[in-house]
């Protein structure tokens, strides 16, 4: 017999709350190894003591044989003295803890099928129980307050478990085994169904029953999910989906869709084997799917749009309803719109008076709001448009200095680094109305404190305008600002591991230029630390300045300006008074109220606009996303753009396009030239750079003709075209991007504290 060891081992990684100690204790008994296991800041502390060779076995298996959800990121193990343990124990986490903290948090889990079988088993003592969990499935980020991660620190700390519950909880078999938000019919949260004032009129079962019955009635109910409010109503009455958008202040943007079962998802849409597979993972994300032609759900939930987002149940709540509605339904976010997503019930009660006809809530407190994450499967991959439930936090691994990360003022999502890596928070919305800027507030105290990181620097965008700058001016921590775009590269260099220098394609709406312009449509030769302007669109001007931004007509009458083409010759006449165009053409001459931009999604509305596609947009990028659903299969004969002193010289582009309109060629032609013209415009800057990555980010990235036709051009040219995956392209990605580069300052600054600073670097 071998002589006997004992060993401490520390894990490190995403291990609490997704049965790893159950494993490790399952694992110590079968190999008759004795010591303990117990949540720590960096993950998982074990001592185990015993047979040499099992202790062997015990290192090589326990990263190896891992529970599905759990990633470890490291095993280190150092030999202890003997103690002479008679059997193996989960102990409880040490309230007094210090350290570096890299323990993560996981994401919210969707019911899992073992726990989908009990609640509609009715022998089960959780038939029916909408807050069933274990440790495969159940809310995680969206009830932790604390950590490390134990009942105690979640806000399932105001339920005590019964007798039962305690037994599965301490039962090393029993796969609720330490889950801790366990929780069954007698001992846990309980629903209730109100009227719209908040009246209580029916509890448990009958709660449910009485919304099911609402929303089959035509009525508009507010459910309490995971991260937050949802508004419910049945999605097969166009009359119910126009009544939500008239109370919800939400007259066209897609209202996304619940649906039972994959079956369901696959009689109203399209559905691939990737998209299948994400619709059903256990992050339970919103996917974007392309409608059956036989699909006969309303035009009104998405209107003009070939698309629509559906999502699945992702808690027992929405599976019991869902069984009992067994039809499609309305599921958006509760809020007004652009407001951040309700969770507190009397908050819910306020906020959502005059929207929802009832509420159907529960009394499990929501520790932050987490908003469904959405994405579409694009280029072969899954392209997040937000990550945030299901999918948040997330870690991209690396040891980095203390950083807070703001982001940006629109899609904002924060991100922290440390020595643990980079950490993505979840969606927070645009920054316009208070209520969003309050929960921002929150979340850049909070997210730093579950991820138990002081920040030594606070990293923001270069805008002055923006809320999330002023607010980390405010922090009192080293600020450093980093150019809009040069964040959005080097946050898919981040999320790839990339150090080299790349050209980097950053095409957006808006972003501040180091010019003191809106910049757009840039090509910087870039790395992780610093950027440079390679080359850009062609600027013009922009009459109104914002009002540009949601109306596509005032972008196209400012290209033509800029190219000197007269408007009364275009088509784009039609879109405006005469008045109108005066006062424009006055502010055009005199440089009043006018902005200056590069953007690449300003001359994408620009040409929906001189296409007669669309004068005005009800929501951000609607028209970019009309071009791609509108783009017809022939872009051959298209006309490129021409490069000159690194400028990108849209006009012949735009001249052959109002020909190409004047001959009445079918605009889905001239959409698809011009889509083919962006494309090439990337790959004529490739070939003069000298770069053979070829980062391609930025809100226009969304668009998944513009990414899949890029790509497809740049890999026949054996560039390496590399974009987000994690993140997505639009401003949501940004945190991740500028906590990367000040990271990256800070070290270089701790580096050569005696040096001078180089005067020439950017940012
Ligand atoms: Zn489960
Ligand atoms: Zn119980
Ligand atoms: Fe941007």
């Amino acid at each position: 017999m071998a002589a006997t060891e004992r060993h401490r081992i520390e894990i490190a990684g995403t291990v609490q709350g997704v049965g790893f100690r159950p494993f490790v204790h399952k694992l110590a008994n079968e190999l008759g190894l004795n010591g303990w296991a117990r949540n720590s800041l960096i993950g998982l502390s074990i001592e185990i003591e015993g047979d040499a060779t099992a202790c062997a076995t015990f290192l090589q298996r326990v990263s190896r044989d891992a529970p599905g959800h759990a990633v470890v990121r490291g095993v280190s193990a150092s030999p202890q003295e003997p103690r002479g343990d008679s059997d193996f124990m989960i102990r409880r986490s040490g309230e007094k803890q210090s350290g570096n903290a890299s323990a993560e948090i996981v994401p919210d889990l969707a019911t899992c099928s073992d726990c989908l079988r009990e609640i509609f088993d009715p022998t089960n003592r959780r038939y029916h129980y909408p807050f069933t969990n274990c440790t495969q499935c159940g809310p995680r980020f969206s009830i932790v307050l604390s950590l490390p991660y134990d009942r105690e620190r979640t806000t399932m700390r105001d339920f005590p478990m019964c007798a039962a519950c305690r037994e599965e909880y301490g039962s090393p078999i029993d796969r609720r085994f330490h889950a801790q938000p366990n929780a069954c019919p007698d001992c846990g949260p309980q629903l209730s169904f109100t009227d719209a004032h908040g009246r209580v009129l029916a509890s448990r079962e009958e709660a449910l029953e009485r919304a099911a019955q609402a929303i089959e009635a035509g009525q508009i109910v507010a459910v309490k999910g995971i991260g937050g409010f949802h508004l419910i109503a049945d999605a097969r009455s166009s009359e119910t989906v126009s009544q939500l958008r008239i109370r919800k202040h939400r007259p066209a943007k897609a209202l996304a869709v619940m649906m039972l079962d994959l079956v369901s998802v696959r009689s109203h849409c399209e559905l691939s084997s990737l998209e299948e597979k994400a619709i059903a993972s256990p992050g339970a994300p919103i996917v974007l799917l392309r409608r059956r032609d036989s699909d006969t759900l309303p035009d009104s939930l998405a209107p003009g749009n070939p698309g629509l987002g559906v999502l699945l149940p992702y808690s027992p709540l929405h599976h019991l309803l869902m069984r009992r509605l067994a039809f499609p339904v309305i599921a958006t976010s509760g809020n007004i719109s652009d407001e951040p997503i309700c969770t507190e019930n009397d908050e819910a009660f306020l906020s959502m008076r005059g929207i929802a006809d009832a509420f159907l809530v529960h009394d499990r407190s929501i520790a932050r709001a987490v908003d469904d994450s959405v994405l579409r499967v694009t280029a072969g991959r899954e392209l997040f448009l937000r990550r945030s439930r299901g999918f948040t936090p997330v870690t991209i691994e690396g040891n980095h200095p203390p950083v807070l990360a703001t982001g940006g003022d629109q899609k904002t999502s924060i991100a922290v680094s440390g020595p643990f890596g980079i950490r993505c928070g979840q969606h927070i919305g645009d920054l316009e109305t208070e209520p969003a800027q309050q929960v921002f507030a929150e979340q850049c105290l909070d997210f730093p404190s579950i991820c138990q990181v002081q920040p030594q620097a606070v990293a923001a965008d270069q805008h002055p305008g923006y809320h999330s700058v002023r607010m980390a001016e405010e922090m009192g921590l080293e600020l450093i600002q980093v150019q809009h775009h040069h964040a959005h590269v080097a946050s898919c260099l981040a999320e790839h591991h990339i150090e080299e220098e790349v050209l980097g394609i950053a095409w957006d709406g808006t972003g501040y230029g180091t010019d003191g312009t809106i910049w757009g449509g840039e090509f910087l030769i870039a790395n992780q630390t610093d950027s440079e302007r390679f080359a850009s669109l062609r600027s013009f001007p922009l009459p109104g300045g914002e009002l540009a931004i949601r109306q596509p007509r005032y972008a196209a009458l400012g290209l033509l300006f800029e190219a000197g083409i007269a408007v009364k010759d275009t088509p784009l006449a039609s879109a405006f008074t005469e008045k109108e165009i005066a006062i424009a053409y006055t502010q055009l001459e005199k440089r009043i109220r006018v902005a200056s931009t590069s953007s690449a999604g300003r001359l994408f509305d620009a040409v929906a606009a001189l296409t007669g596609l669309r004068w005005h947009n009800e929501f951000e990028a609607q028209a970019a996303m009309d071009m791609e659903c509108m783009a017809g299969p022939d872009g051959s004969r298209f006309t490129p753009l021409e490069l000159r002193d690194q400028i990108l010289d849209w006009e012949p582009m735009i001249r052959a396009l109002l020909e190409d309109l004047s001959h009445n060629v079918q605009v889905p032609t001239i959409v698809a030239r011009f889509m083919e013209s962006m494309s090439d415009a990337i790959l004529l800057i490739a070939r003069v750079a000298g770069k053979k990555t070829v980062v391609l980010t930025g809100g226009c990235f969304q668009n998944a003709l513009l990414l899949e036709r890029t790509i497809a051009r740049l890999r026949e040219e054996e560039f390496v075209p590399v974009w987000p995956n994690l993140m997505p392209p639009n401003d949501g990605g940004l945190a991740l991007g500028q906590a990367i580069v000040a990271g990256r300052k800070l070290q270089s600054q701790s580096a050569h504290t005696h040096v001078p600073r180089d005067p020439r670097k950017s940012n």
